[in-house]
């Protein structure tokens, strides 16, 4: 009987799993996981869970049962040390070594840090005590500086201000989201953060944070009883790195998600696999990623004809804006728009050389389908079709 071994019991890792046995593999299914908690949902963790407006059992994958009741062995708080592609076989904490036919690398990704007493947000554990401090501190005279006004870093923003504290965010880029948006969007969530009572400080980064604050690098001090980092994450590359599979930022798959080993394949935030409909590699640190990640990897171990073409997509919930992102603005030059960006209803479409590469809609719903088809297609466009729309 064949086992197969999935390393990281997160999201992509459990949505591996039960494709497997959805898809009729009746052989042994090993799910390892570093963390106690089974496999759950990190989205909710700074937004509506660490506002404390849902609970706990909402944020995991499957039912406690599932596991056992689909002949998964999950093991949790078993951190795989090493992995031996040639051998098939990967070595658990503690010494005991489990052998596979075909392995799954689902490891995700693990926050940057800095220097100092910030926190981060990653588990649910993090949130946990992010929501209890916020708590402690709130009520109008808790001071929070946010390092970083990336999507973690303003949905914690948001999250504190509604607890109650004084919110500062510091980002050397001039505008939130300049990287992934650009700037004409990126004023947009600095618009929203700044109505919400945010103190926003572009243009500036951490240069010391230490137990009183955070001193930036043009020298000013801010105060802080809670110094909050969201700088990004790094791919948990380090297995697959030892055990001599290609890396990149993360580790190098084919278009069906297989690893330079042919039975090693990798999904989710830990993947960078080539994307067909890009024509390049395209690492991607989304929950949509993980979420049908996960599952073609597993038709891609069960021998199935895989293709991972899919459109990157993202959402977030800020104060009173929803939004889905669709795509991938690298190289855009220009930016149009429908609805109305005044009232937070809008969708935005980013357009390389007349052809749609990104959409974003905002307090619209029911649009990504055609968003991602128009990005699909790469029709060359008239953006007054798009602005009228
Ligand atoms: C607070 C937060 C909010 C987010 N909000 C959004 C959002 O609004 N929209 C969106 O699109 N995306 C969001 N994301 C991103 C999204 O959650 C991730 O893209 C997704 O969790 C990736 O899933 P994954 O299964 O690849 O990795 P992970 O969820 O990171 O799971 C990987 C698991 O593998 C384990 N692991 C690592 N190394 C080992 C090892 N050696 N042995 C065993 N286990 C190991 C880890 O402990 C972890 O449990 C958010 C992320 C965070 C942290």
């Amino acid at each position: 009987m064949a086992t197969y071994l999935i390393v990281g019991a997160g999201l992509a890792g459990a949505k591996a799993a039960q494709t497997l046995r959805e898809e009729g593999f009746d052989g042994d299914i090993v799910l390892v996981g570093a963390e106690n908690e089974r496999p759950y949902e990190r989205p909710p963790l700074s937004k509506d869970y660490l506002q404390g407006k849902s609970e706990r059992e909402k944020i995991y994958v499957h039912p406690q049962d599932w596991y056992a009741g689909n002949g998964v062995e999950l093991l949790l708080g078993t951190p795989v040390t090493r992995i031996e592609p040639a051998d098939h076989a990967v070595t658990l904490a503690g010494g005991s070594r489990r052998p596979y036919d075909k392995l799954l690398l689902a490891t995700g990704a693990t926050p940057k840090r800095l220097p100092g007493p910030a926190v981060y947000l990653r588990t649910a554990g993090d949130s946990d005590a992010l929501k209890r401090r916020l708590a402690e501190i709130g009520g109008g005279s808790g001071r929070v500086v946010v390092v970083g006004a990336g999507w973690i870093g303003l949905e914690t923003a948001a999250a504190a201000r509604l607890a109650g504290c004084e919110v500062t965010v510091v980002e050397p880029e001039p505008t939130p989201l300049h990287r992934v948006l650009g700037p004409e969007l990126g004023e947009v969530f600095a618009g929203l953060h700044r109505r919400n009572g945010v103190d926003l400080r572009l243009g500036t980064g951490a240069a010391e944070i230490t137990e009183e604050g955070v001193r930036l690098t043009t020298g000013e001090r801010l105060a802080a009883d809670l110094v909050v980092a969201g700088i990004g994450v790094a791919p948990e590359v380090g297995l697959a790195r030892e055990a001599g599979l290609e890396v990149g930022r993360g580790v190098l798959t084919d278009a069906s998600l297989r690893t330079s080993h042919p039975d090693v394949y990798a999904a989710g935030d830990v993947a960078e696999p080539f994307n067909p409909l890009y024509g390049r590699r395209l690492h991607v640190e989304h929950w949509a990623n993980a979420l049908n990640g996960g599952p073609a990897a597993a038709r891609a171990m069960l021998g199935q004809e895989v293709v991972y073409d899919r459109v990157p997509y993202f959402f977030t919930d800020q104060f009173d804006l929803g939004m889905e992102f669709s795509g991938d603005t690298t190289g855009y030059d220009e930016v149009v728009h429908s609805g109305s960006v005044d009232d937070l209803e809008f969708v935005a479409y980013w357009l390389r050389e007349g052809r749609v590469v990104a959409g974003m809609n905002v307090n619209v719903w029911d649009v990504v389908g055609g968003i991602q088809d128009r990005i699909r297609s790469g029709d060359v466009v008239d953006p007054k079709e798009l602005t009228s729309g």
